[in-house]
C-alpha cells in the first residue's frame, strides 16, 4: 500500500493485500492546501491513476492523467456522468501540448497571445500521441489548454505530465469555483482536494477548433472573440451545428461504427464479431472481471477495433449501474439508426 493512500484512509493497513482502487472506495477526500509538499503528494496520487481536483482560474478542475485511461474512468465514476463527453487536457506548457497535438503556425499564434490562460484550442491528435481514448470520446482531435493558475501550473508541473480535467462538480450540478464546492458533491468519491481559494475567472475556457489556417469558435468563455480576431487578424468562423466534427456528442450517430450494431447479445450470430464483457467466450472483451472501470476504459478503443474487421457487431450485456450507465448510453448511440 503506497504511503499516499495511506494517508487518506487510515483504514487500510500495511499488512492488507493490494487491492483495486475504485472511486468509490475512498473513506475521506485528502485535503490539501498550495504548499509544494502538498503538491508532491497530489502529483503522487495522480501518478498512481488517482483523481485530484485543483483550483485553475476558471473553476475547479477534477484531475487524472489523461494517458491513463482507468485514472479517466475514475472521473467519471467520481461525477456520476451518465454520458461521455470529450474533456479538455491541461499541460503545464505549450512544448508539451506538441507532445500530443499536431501544432500549426495559427496554434504558435494563438498560445504565445493567450497561454497561459481561459483559452481551450482543439487540434488533430499526432502519431504516438500517448492520450487514452476515453479523454477523446474516441475522437481524433484533442482539446488542450495551459492554465494560468499559479497552484493548477505548479501541479502540472510536477505532476510533468497531461492531465484531463472536467469541472470538479456532481453531474448536472454547478461548476465548483471554491473547494468547499467540490468537498459537497464529491467528499468520499475522489483522492484529494487541493484548496487554494475561490477561482478568479469563474467562468469556462473558450473553445477554438483549429482546422488548418481555418478557426473555429466552438465555445464562447473566458477570452474574449474580438481579442482573439484581433490577434489572428481576421474574423473566427462560427460552428455550424451541422457538423458533426464541430459538435462532438451531439448526434445520435456520431460515434458509430461502420458495420450494424446489435445490443444485449449473448452470443456471436454468424459473421458477427462479439464485444463482451465478463466470464464469456468472445473476441474481444471489455473486462473478463466484469469492472465497469476496466471496461470504460477499454470501450472507445475496443468500438476502433471490432469495426475495423469489417463485420457486424454483437455487443453483451452491460450493467446499466455506475459507468455503465456512461457505457450504455454510447453503445446505443453505437447500435442507433445513421443519419450521416
Ligand atoms: P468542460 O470540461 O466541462 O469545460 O467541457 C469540455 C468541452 O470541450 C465540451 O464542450 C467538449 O465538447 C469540448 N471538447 C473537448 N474535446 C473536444 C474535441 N476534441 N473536439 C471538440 N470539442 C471538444
Ligand atoms: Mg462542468
Amino acid at each position: 500500500m503506497n504511503k499516499y493512500l495511506q494517508h487518506f484512509n487510515p483504514a487500510r493497513s500495511n499488512t492488507q493485500p493490494k487491492r483495486r482502487v475504485t472511486a468509490m472506495s475512498h473513506t475521506d477526500t485528502l485535503k490539501l492546501t498550495a504548499t509544494q509538499t502538498a503538491l508532491d503528494r497530489a502529483a503522487a496520487l495522480l501518478a498512481e491513476g488517482q483523481t485530484v481536483a485543483f483550483p485553475t482560474e476558471t473553476v475547479y478542475g477534477l484531475g487524472a492523467d489523461a494517458r491513463s485511461g482507468p485514472a479517466v474512468a475514475r472521473i467519471y465514476a467520481a461525477k456520476g456522468r451518465p454520458a461521455f463527453n470529450p474533456l479538455i487536457t491541461h499541460l503545464p506548457d505549450a512544448d508539451m501540448a506538441k507532445r500530443h497535438v499536431a501544432w500549426t503556425d495559427t496554434a504558435d499564434e494563438l498560445a504565445a497571445a493567450f497561454w497561459p490562460g481561459p483559452l481551450t484550442l482543439v487540434l488533430p491528435l499526432r502519431p504516438g500521441h500517448g492520450i487514452a481514448s476515453l479523454v477523446t470520446a474516441g475522437l481524433d482531435t484533442l482539446a488542450v489548454r495551459v492554465p494560468a493558475h499559479p497552484t493548477a501550473r505548479k501541479l502540472l508541473s510536477t505532476f510533468g505530465g497531461p492531465l484531463a480535467a472536467p469541472s470538479a462538480n456532481l453531474s448536472g450540478r454547478i461548476s465548483a469555483t471554491a473547494a468547499s464546492h467540490v468537498l459537497k458533491d464529491l467528499n468520499g468519491r475522489i483522492a484529494a482536494v487541493i484548496d487554494d481559494g475561490p477561482c478568479p475567472v469563474g467562468l469556462e475556457s473558450t473553445i477554438l477548433g483549429l482546422n488548418g489556417e481555418q478557426v473555429t469558435l466552438l465555445r464562447p468563455g473566458g477570452v474574449s472573440r474580438e481579442d482573439i480576431e484581433t490577434v489572428l487578424g481576421r474574423p473566427l468562423q462560427d460552428r455550424d451545428h451541422s457538423d458533426v466534427l464541430t459538435a462532438p456528442g451531439q448526434m445520435q450517430s456520431h460515434y458509430a461504427p461502420s458495420a450494424a450494431v446489435r445490443l444485449n447479445a449473448s452470443s456471436a450470430r454468424d459473421g458477427e464479431v462479439l464485444l463482451g464483457f465478463g466470464q464469456m467466450g468472445c473476441d474481444f472483451n471489455l473486462s473478463t472481471d466484469a469492472d465497469l472501470a476496466e471496461a470504460a476504459a477499454n470501450l472507445f478503443e475496443f468500438l476502433h477495433q471490432v469495426d475495423r474487421t469489417g463485420r457486424p457487431i454483437a455487443i453483451a450485456p452491460i450493467p446499466a449501474t455506475g459507468l455503465g450507465v456512461a457505457i450504455n448510453d454510447r453503445l446505443r448511440r453505437a447500435a442507433a439508426p445513421r443519419h450521416l
